[in-house]
């Protein structure tokens, strides 16, 4: 399966196996070029996907040794996402389907991230499972029922986790790691929570009060406007090294506990009111590579008797592995797609069978 993926600001291709294994990959990162800007530009990241999609294209099969010809179908992500980004691994996985004749498949890019932890690992990762997707655009828990088949159970109401790590990162001044290092400041900000003290100041976990603390959703705003606001009347100088290992050590502990309430109250919910039996909770998205994140989900997994599966972090960020990957699992199931498909920029999850992808004739 070759995979071609330009969904926001990475322009990634792979080749994955049936059985799962990854035959080669090629990754262009852009983080340089939107980290001046402070966000990502769309018109930018489209004028990059279009001169360097053929390069990677190009270099994925040269490393795998592999013709068109030898492909067995391609898979392209299709939304949601920035429709000049998505447009650019469509054209280009359409063309080049049509052209050779081979299957094509549609990708959601969330639902790539949900069934990454199966690759290899289908023994383990069994249906149905509790999933939860922390990224950088999404904070989600779903049980995963199939694939196309996932019921949401929470998403975040302000913003999405890896944006209040993105921006704590910032009210702390930590810049940008090196591209190559990870998707985002998530990763400076563990490295140096690594030494800091989460004791220090006292941040509150969100979601505490009685009105909220049943729900199943998720919020991080407050707790990064409580950050800011400590910074602006100067409990913590991002100029002194130890503060900001401090705060990061104490934001990440909340952030982290709020997932593991809520990740808890999710799995509770789908046993009792969906009836479903989750085989283990699977975490993916950029955010479930931090190593305080993951423990807080061991301790809920633990509790429950249920294994916790995460892919390798650099599986967990946005990849062309995993559009590769759900492409391998939609062709199993004949889920295949007519070349005239377009884009979908807003596609919410649990709306596949009814939102994109036609039923099978
Ligand atoms: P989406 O999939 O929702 O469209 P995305 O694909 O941009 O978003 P990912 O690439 O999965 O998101 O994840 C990027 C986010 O994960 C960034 O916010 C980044 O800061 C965060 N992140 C990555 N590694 C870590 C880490 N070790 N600790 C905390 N956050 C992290
Ligand atoms: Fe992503």
């Amino acid at each position: 399966m070759l995979a071609f993926s330009s969904s926001c600001d990475d322009t990634a291709a792979a080749i994955v196996s049936d059985s799962g294994q990854i035959v080669s990959e090629t990754n262009r990162h852009q983080h340089r070029v939107h980290e001046e800007h402070g966000g990502i530009v769309p018109g930018l990241a489209a004028d990059h996907h279009l001169r360097n999609m053929p390069l990677v294209v190009r270099e994925t099969l040269e490393k795998a040794a592999m013709r068109m010809e030898d492909v067995d179908a391609v898979a392209v992500t299709r939304g949601p996402g920035l429709p000049a980004s998505l447009s650019v691994c469509l054209a280009a996985g359409k063309a080049l389907a049509a052209v050779h004749a081979k299957p094509l498949v549609g990708v959601h890019h969330m639902e790539a991230h949900a069934l990454m932890a199966r690759m290899g690992a289908e023994d383990a990762v069994r249906f149905p499972y509790l999933c939860l997707l922390v990224s950088g655009g999404h904070t989600l828990s779903l049980v995963v029922h199939d694939v196309n088949e996932h019921t949401l159970l929470g998403s975040t109401r302000d913003d999405s986790v890896g944006e209040a790590f993105d921006k704590v990162a910032r009210e702390l001044a930590i810049p940008w790691l090196d591209a190559q290092d990870g998707g985002g400041p998530g990763p400076a900000l563990e490295a140096l929570a690594r030494d800091g003290d989460p004791a220090r100041f006292a941040l509150p976990v969100p979601m505490l009060k009685s009105a909220s603390a049943t729900s199943l959703d998720f919020s991080f705003s407050g707790l990064k406007a409580h950050v800011r606001r400590m910074r602006e009347r100067g409990a913590f100088s991002p100029a002194v090294r130890q503060d900001q290992a401090d705060v990061a050590a104490a934001f990440q502990r909340a952030a982290a506990d709020h997932l593991r309430r809520k990740t808890a109250l999710a799995l509770a919910h789908a046993r009792a009111a969906l009836r479903t039996a989750p085989t283990c909770i699977v975490a993916s998205g950029g955010v479930a590579s931090n190593h305080a994140v993951r423990a807080a989900l061991a301790a809920v997994a633990a509790r429950n008797g249920l294994p916790l599966v995460c892919p390798p972090p650099r599986l967990c960020t946005d990849n062309g592995v995993m559009i590769a990957w759900t492409g391998v699992e939609r062709l199993r199931r004949g889920l295949l797609d007519p070349y005239t498909i377009d884009f979908i920029q807003r596609w919410p999850l649990d709306r596949l069978r009814h939102m994109g992808y036609q039923p099978r004739t």
